[in-house]
């Protein structure tokens, strides 16, 4: 799975290149920002935004169930 720049989610095939479906939070980073979103599916996506551009780094499941893994729990 991979997670650049020019593909499109595995759920629902939104561009990744898109403007984002909802942007949920954003947080100021030392390299720029990281921007949680949601996907038009539901997918919880973390975003990182830097010099180069944006990218998602993560994505969660369209349906929110705990992953185990990463901890998705953007500000709530
Ligand atoms: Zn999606």
């Amino acid at each position: 799975m991979t997670s650049t720049t020019g593909t499109v989610c595995p759920h629902c095939g939104w561009p990744d290149g898109a403007e984002p479906y909802q942007v949920v939070s954003r947080h100021g980073t030392a390299a720029g920002s990281t921007v949680w979103t949601r996907c038009a599916c539901g997918s919880l996506q973390v975003r990182s935004v830097d010099a180069r551009g944006m990218r998602v780094v993560s994505r969660s499941r369209p349906s929110a169930t705990p992953a185990g893994r990463a901890a998705n729990s953007p500000c709530r």
